[in-house]
C-alpha cells in the first residue's frame, strides 16, 4: 500500500516513508492511495484476542513496509504485559456501560491518563523503525504543539529514544495545572518544553511555520539533523487509533451486546479531527457504523461546518473547561475532505488556500451530502459540561472529565433531537483526575489550592483512586520554565538543537 500527498504531488511514497517524513514537502497530508478491507470473518477472529494483538493486526493492514512480528512486538512493548508503566491494570481500552445501549470506550489507562497514549505508546516505535527503514541517519527532532495532552504522551512515549530529540510548544495561559507539571517536569535528556504566549492555533501555525522554513531546514541538515512530527498529522499518529474503534466494536459483539454487523454509532470529543478521523477510516474499511457524532465545546467550528458546509476561523476564541478541544483549525479535517471530494487534491488545495488567505471556505454540495451522510454534530456550553459532570455522577456513579461530558451532553441532545437509537459508543479521552479543578467546581466542591492538591481531595470525595502516574506528581518538580514569544520560536528551535547539543 502507498502514500501520496492529498495536495496532489504525484509522488508514492511507502507507509515507513510516510511515517519518517510526517508532512510532505509541497505542505500536504500523506494519505492511503487505497484502502484495505475489513470483513466480518477478520473482525470474528479478533474477538477472542487481546487488544495488543487486535491492534497490531489492524496496522498490519495498513503499514505494509514492517512485518506481523514487528507490529507484534510494539504493540507489546505499547500495551501489553511488558509495558512497566500505564496500560498495567491490564486494561487498554474497556467500555464502560452507562445505561443501554451507551456505553463510555475510556483511552484513558495509559501512562499520561489521555487518549494520546493510545498512538503516542507506539507511534516511536514506528518512527524508529522507519528511519532505519529508509536509511536515514540524521538526527530526528520531534516537534510538538500540544494544546495539553500530546506534549506530555509525545514526552513519554520519545523520552530517552535513541537519536531523536523531542521540544515541545504548550500555550501558556491553555492548559491545566496538572497538565503542565505533567510536562514540565518531563525527565529525560533528549526533551525539552516551552510555554508560548499565545494559544493553541498560535502554537501549531508556530510550528508549522518553522516546518517550512528552508534555511533553517538546510542549516539543520549540516549540524545532522532534521525536523519531524509527532503531531496528529503523522500518519502513525492515525493508524493505531483504527485499532480501538474495531476493538470495541469486537468487545461489544464479544459481551453480546451486539448482534454481527449491526451497525453502531461513536460519539467523539473533537479538537484537531484526529480521533473522529481514525473512526471515519474505520467507517471506510469496513467497520459497521452508522453515524458518527463530532461533538464540540464553545469553539463549535465543526459543527457549524458538519451543519452548513462553511469552515470560518473568524470567530472568538474561548478557552474552556475542555482546552484539548479548543482549537479553531482543526488539521485532519483536510484528509477528510480528501476522501469526499473523491481524492480531488486540487479542490482540498484550494479550500486550505481560502482558509489561509479569507480564514474561510465553502465546500461543494457533493462533499456536504457526503458529509451528512456520515456525520452528525453538536456543541456544548459549558454550563452543560458542567452539569453532565455531576448528573452523570449522581446518576451512573461514573466519573467523567470535561471532554468526555461535552461528548456525552451532545450524544444526549442528538438522541433526543434525531430518535435514532443504534447503539452507541462515546469515546472517553481523559481520566477526570487530569481536570480536578474543573470536575471539582462540577460536583459543587470547594477547589481552592494547586491541581495536586486536588488529586486527594477528588479522590475522597468521589471514591475514585487517583491514577498512579498522576498520584506520582506530586513528588514531582518543574524542570523547564521558560515562556517565548510567538516569533521567538523558532529561535527556541535552533538554541535546543544548535546550542544546548553543541551540532
Ligand atoms: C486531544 C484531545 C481531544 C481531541 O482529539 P482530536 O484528535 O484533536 O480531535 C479530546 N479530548 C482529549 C482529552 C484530548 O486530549
Amino acid at each position: 500500500m502507498l502514500y501520496k500527498s492529498k495536495r496532489g504531488e504525484d509522488k508514492r511514497i511507502s507507509s515507513a516513508e510516510a511515517i519518517a517524513f510526517g508532512l510532505s514537502n509541497d505542505g500536504g497530508l500523506f494519505v492511503p492511495e487505497s484502502f484495505p478491507c475489513l470483513t466480518a470473518e477478520m473482525i470474528n477472529k479478533l474477538i477472542s484476542e487481546p487488544y495488543e494483538r487486535r491492534a497490531a493486526y489492524i496496522m498490519s493492514l495498513f503499514l505494509k513496509d514492517f512485518t506481523i512480528e514487528e507490529l507484534d512486538l510494539y504493540s507489546d512493548n505499547a500495551y501489553g504485559k511488558r509495558k512497566s508503566q500505564g496500560f498495567c491494570d491490564g486494561k487498554t481500552a474497556p467500555l464502560h456501560k452507562v445505561d443501554k445501549g451507551t456505553y463510555f470506550l475510556e483511552l484513558w489507562h495509559g501512562p499520561t491518563c489521555a487518549f494520546k497514549d493510545m498512538a503516542l505508546q507506539i507511534m516511536p516505535q514506528l518512527l524508529t523503525a522507519s528511519l532505519k527503514k529508509i536509511g536515514e541517519t540524521r538526527e530526528a527532532c520531534i516537534l510538538v504543539a500540544t494544546s495539553g495532552d500530546t506534549g506530555k504522551a509525545a514526552l513519554e512515549g520519545f523520552v530517552d529514544v535513541p537519536g531523536v530529540k523531542i521540544m515541545v510548544f504548550y500555550p501558556r495561559d491553555g492548559v491545566s495545572d496538572i497538565q503542565k507539571l505533567q510536562m514540565t517536569s518531563q525527565s529525560g535528556e533528549n526533551v525539552n518544553v516551552v510555554a508560548v504566549e499565545g494559544n493553541f492555533d498560535d502554537a501549531q501555525a508556530g510550528v508549522k511555520s518553522i516546518f517550512s522554513n528552508e534555511s533553517l531546514r538546510l542549516k539543520l541538515t549540516e549540524a545532522g539533523c532534521f525536523l519531524s512530527s509527532a503531531n496528529s498529522i503523522n500518519w502513525g499518529r492515525l493508524v493505531p487509533q483504527l485499532a480501538y474503534y474495531i476493538s470495541s466494536y469486537c468487545d461489544l459483539l464479544k459481551n453480546g451486546e451486539i448482534e454481527q454487523g449491526e451497525k453502531i454509532n461513536f460519539c467523539v470529543p473533537t479538537g484537531n479531527f484526529g480521533n473522529i478521523l481514525a473512526a471515519y477510516y474505520a467507517e471506510k474499511i469496513g467497520l459497521p457504523i452508522n453515524k458518527l457524532i463530532c461533538a464540540s465545546n464553545r469553539n463549535d467550528v465543526l459543527t457549524q461546518f458538519i451543519n452548513t458546509g462553511v469552515y470560518d476561523k473568524n470567530r472568538q476564541f474561548y478557552t474552556t473547561a475542555s482546552p484539548s478541544m479548543d482549537i479553531l483549525v482543526s488539521s485532519n479535517l483536510e484528509r477528510l475532505l480528501y476522501e469526499l471530494s473523491d481524492k480531488d487534491g486540487s479542490m482540498v488545495a484550494s479550500y486550505m488556500s481560502r482558509l489561509s488567505t479569507e480564514g474561510s471556505y465553502t465546500v461543494s454540495d457533493s462533499v456536504r451530502a457526503e458529509l451528512g451522510r456520515i456525520f452528525a454534530s453538536g456543541f456544548c456550553s459549558e454550563e452543560d459540561t458542567m452539569r453532565t459532570i455531576s448528573d452523570t455522577f449522581s446518576k451512573h456513579k461514573y466519573l467523567i472529565d470535561p471532554h468526555t461530558a461535552v461528548a456525552y451532553k451532545v450524544l444526549k441532545d442528538y438522541k433526543e433531537t434525531t430518535g435514532d437509537d443504534a447503539k452507541t459508543v462515546a469515546v472517553s479521552t481523559a481520566s477526570p483526575f487530569k481536570f480536578c479543578d474543573s470536575v471539582l467546581a462540577a460536583l459543587g466542591q470547594p477547589h481552592e489550592g494547586t491541581g495536586v492538591m486536588m488529586l486527594d481531595t477528588m479522590s475522597k470525595i468521589t471514591g475514585c483512586a487517583v491514577p498512579a502516574p498522576l498520584a506520582d506528581l506530586k513528588n514531582k518538580e518543574s524542570r523547564f520554565n521558560d515562556t517565548v514569544a510567538i516569533n521567538d520560536m523558532e529561535k527556541a528551535v535552533t538554541d535546543f538543537l544548535l546550542e544546548r547539543f553543541g551540532h
